[in-house]
């Protein structure tokens, strides 16, 4: 697995955001690109780790070798000796988790809430502006909107400030309201989609999953204002035992009520927190049950909304849906199994959640020859 934290040490006490350059100093003169202020740059490497030096002061990161992070930005903690990996250069996967609070308690969730909140926006914004050109950057929690004021201040600063970035927000959709319109329109909407869970037209089904009475019924009123406010929605729901059932039933309701939202994403569960303490309750085997699957992607598909498959091994889904399935389990999370030796698929397919239980409970897969 990639590792997202490294070991670190510097002559500071206080946390800062440097971004590795892995060039040694003599090499930036042969060099057109100028060194940013929060630059750092390699300056030795030996058995003890590698040396970087910047205005920030002298950093020496161990354990990973300096080419596999050229480029990256990092959060650096000296007291602990760690540094989280912000944004990685060579990724497409960078998330910047902002809180773990949250004020639902889903029955899957792969990131169990915590009561402690940390405000870092101060470096995410930091970080986020020395992203690689053109990056997408994902925000994700706990929950984002908890902290909607400064998250809005932070999407607007950093999308004027950076023109060729984006960002995919996951939120659950229950803190926005009218009061947000003009925090909203400073926000270049065009350049961020609001990922929003809603996992059943059947409100006692909803409520019950993200374990709030009452959210089913706030989330269709924020769509409904999410639309007026031209935010671009990817609808999300995840496939377990106690919706799948009624997906069709939610699919129909998708294209006749919420025809407006960008996308809708049907996703299989993640094996972690929640996810796996409650797995054997919840899995929906879609190697075996994909018709509802299948039945609904063709309903809302021929209502013109765009619908895909995420965190689905392409051999358990059937060949003429498989276009629809695209590798988007992260790179530093992504595994793939034995019995994925020789697949033809291998190159296009997700895999599988590195923790993923080895008797994975897909009864029907397989490598694809
Ligand atoms: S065998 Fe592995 S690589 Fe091939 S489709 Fe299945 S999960 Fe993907």
């Amino acid at each position: 697995m990639i590792p997202l934290r490294i070991k670190v040490e510097a002559n500071t006490d206080q946390p800062f955001v440097v971004r590795l350059r892995s060039f040694e100093a003599d090499a930036w003169e042969q060099r057109t690109e100028q060194l940013n202020p929060f630059d750092a740059a390699l300056e030795h490497v030996g058995p003890e780790g590698a040396d970087y030096v910047g205005e920030a002061g002298p950093i020496r990161i161990l354990g990973i070798d300096p080419s596999e992070v050229d480029g990256d930005v990092l959060l650096v903690n000296p007291r602990r000796g760690t540094a989280d990996r912000l944004v990685r250069s060579s990724s497409q996967d960078n998330t910047l988790l902002v809180t773990e609070r949250c004020d639902q308690v889903c029955l899957m969730c792969s990131q169990p809430p915590k009561k402690h909140h940390l405000d870092l926006f101060s470096y995410f914004e930091t970080a986020a502006l020395l992203a690689p050109e053109g990056a997408t950057i994902g925000i994700s929690g706990g929950e984002p909107t908890l902290f909607k004021v400064q998250l809005f201040d932070f999407l607007r600063r950093v999308l004027d400030a950076r023109p060729d970035l984006s960002f995919h927000v996951l939120t659950n959709g229950q803190h926005f309201d009218l009061d947000d319109r003009d925090a909203m329109s400073r926000i270049d909407l065009a350049r961020v989609v609001w990922g929003i869970p809603l996992y059943s037209r059947d409100p006692a089904v909803h409520d019950e999953i993200v374990g709030k009475a009452g959210a089913h019924e706030q989330l269709l009123e924020n769509l409904a204002l999410m639309c007026r406010l031209g935010a671009q929605v990817e609808l999300r729901t995840v496939l377990m035992r106690p919706n799948s059932d009624g997906l069709p039933q939610l699919a129909r309701f998708i294209a006749s009520t919420l025809p407006f939202i960008r996308t809708w994403a049907i996703m299989q569960m993640e094996n972690i927190g929640f996810g796996r303490m409650n797995w054997k309750a919840l899995f929906h085997d879609s190697s075996q049950g994909f018709d509802v699957v299948g039945r609904s992607i063709d309903y809302v598909r021929s209502r013109g909304i765009a619908t895909w498959m995420y965190n689905f091994p392409l051999c358990t889904v059937p060949e003429p849906y498989r276009h629809l399935a695209p590798a988007t389990i992260s790179d530093w999370k992504r595994a793939y199994r034995e019995e994925c030796g020789g697949c033809s698929l291998k190159a296009r397919c997700g895999g599988f959640f590195e923790w993923h239980p080895a008797n994975h409970g897909y009864s029907n897969l397989g490598a694809i020859q």
